[in-house]
């Protein structure tokens, strides 16, 4: 047994909610496998599915397998949920503006976001719909933001209101732009608090997460799927299962490598985009998020708030050399202070009056890429049988934002290509 790491104040809020005493002690596969021939009378060799990460797209997809009632086991090799990308992003509901019509990113951002406020609202995950405006700061990104509006009416956004530079100001009065879009329905979000909740849903449902389990390698086998586990101090397990959802995030591409069976196509290079985020000291100057054009497939410096309305600016882009990281020991998430520079000068273009010093480094995260620098952004892989060819196997890859906002729908379409009711 190991102790759980992650007891925040939202898990006893989400104790409290439920009415429910959990267990402040999770299990490594070891001990689960003991703890199930007692209660079962059997191995705990074969389940119907197994999940690997528990992020907060494995717990959403691990709830809603649970939900249709199949057997469902998490397996997370970290010691604690929401140890990998999960915990280290903005925490923002994006309304869907910025992704290529049609595509899945579009397309599960707009459904996602709806699901998640109303997700939010039924099981009291904390959340403000904050609203953002994203800007053109010159003339020459008056047709940017035009072209931004089309892509967005595109994706059904169809919310966004258009403002002068003199409208934007009269809701912020420390911004200066030449025009802005206003988006009402982007948001932000506890991403802690949602991931307990939904771990909670999937267990009440009859799922179970198993800790320090680490998926080494799959194969299939007359229509299962058989998994080799590191379970922390234990010898090495075998699983079986009919469906497999890989949701490794930054690794997930590491375990289609380890995937007997799977064509070169479906196993692509990992890439890793570093993102960091430094902090203002003292009040927020805006009530809403503060989003310049986008630059490509990013975002650019923007003005995030949290929950407790402490602003941040970030994350940038930093590729990290791949070829060096094969662990998640690899990544180094310290800021390097010397980023701020160039934090100013872009923040300066919307917030002329931002102080000296102002800003500290903050966090970083890291962006689970499929592609290199000089490529376009691919779309989300929900790589599953009707793609590969190999039945149970859902692959989950290049799931980087908007996958937060995106989770309750990932999860609709991995039951959809596993075709489950
Ligand atoms: C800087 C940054 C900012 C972002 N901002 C936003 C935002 O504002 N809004 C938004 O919608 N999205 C945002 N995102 C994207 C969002 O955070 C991710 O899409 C989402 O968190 C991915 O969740 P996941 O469950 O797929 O991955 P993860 O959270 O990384 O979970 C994967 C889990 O798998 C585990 N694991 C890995 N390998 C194994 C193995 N072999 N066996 C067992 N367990 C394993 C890991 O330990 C990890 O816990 C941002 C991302 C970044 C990097």
């Amino acid at each position: 047994m190991v102790d759980v790491v992650l007891v925040r104040s939202s898990r006893i809020g989400w104790r409290k909610k439920m009415g429910a005493e959990l267990s402040l002690q999770a299990f490594s596969l070891a001990s689960y496998a003991l703890m199930w021939r007692a209660k079962h009378n059997r191995a705990m060799e074969k389940v119907d599915a197994v999940v690997i990460g528990a992020g907060v797209v494995g717990l959403a997809v691990a709830r809603a397998l649970a939900q249709v009632g199949l057997e469902t086991l998490v397996l997370e090799q970290a010691p604690h949920i929401g140890a990998g990308v999960s915990s280290r992003n903005s925490e923002v509901i994006h309304a869907g503006l910025y992704y290529p019509p049609a595509s899945l990113k579009a397309r599960l951002c707009v459904r996602g976001r709806d699901l998640l406020y109303a997700y939010c609202e039924t099981h009291q995950v904390a959340y403000r719909r904050c609203g953002k405006l994203v800007l053109a700061t010159d003339v020459q990104q008056m047709a940017g933001l035009q072209a931004l509006a089309a892509k967005a009416q595109s994706n059904g956004v169809h919310d966004l209101r258009w403002l002068s530079g003199q409208q934007a100001q009269a809701l912020e009065p420390a911004l200066r732009c030449e025009a802005a879009l206003l988006s009402p329905s982007t948001g932000i979000v506890d991403s802690h608090g949602l991931m307990l909740s939904l771990q909670g849903d999937m267990e009440a449902a009859g799922g179970a997460l198993a800790l320090c389990s680490k998926a080494l390698r799959l194969r299939p086998y007359a229509g299962q799927w058989h998994l080799d586990v590191a379970s922390q101090g234990a010898a090495e397990m075998a699983l079986q299962a009919r469906f497999v959802i890989n949701a490794a995030g930054l690794w997930a591409p590491f375990l289609a490598q380890q995937t007997a069976g799977l064509g070169a196509a479906f196993r692509p290079q990992p890439r890793f985009s570093k993102g960091s985020y430094f902090s203002l000291t003292g009040p927020a100057p805006f009530t809403r998020l503060i989003y310049p054009l986008p630059q490509d497939a990013w975002l650019g410096v923007h003005l995030t708030l949290d929950l407790a309305g402490q602003a941040r600016f970030g994350p940038d882009a930093q590729w990290l050399d791949s070829d060096l990281i094969q662990t998640p020991e690899q990544l180094d998430y310290q800021v390097d202070a010397q980023r701020a520079q160039a934090f100013y000068a872009d923040v300066r273009r919307y917030w002329p009056a931002l102080p000296d010093g102002a800003l500290q480094p903050a966090y970083s995260g890291v962006r689970p890429k499929i592609h290199g620098p000089h490529e376009a952004a691919p779309d989300f892989r929900v790589d599953g049988p009707a793609q590969h060819g190999l039945p149970g196997l859902v692959n989950l890859l290049g799931i980087e934002s908007p996958g937060l906002t995106s989770c309750l729908a990932l999860a609709e379409e991995v039951l959809r290509r596993l075709s489950l009711p």
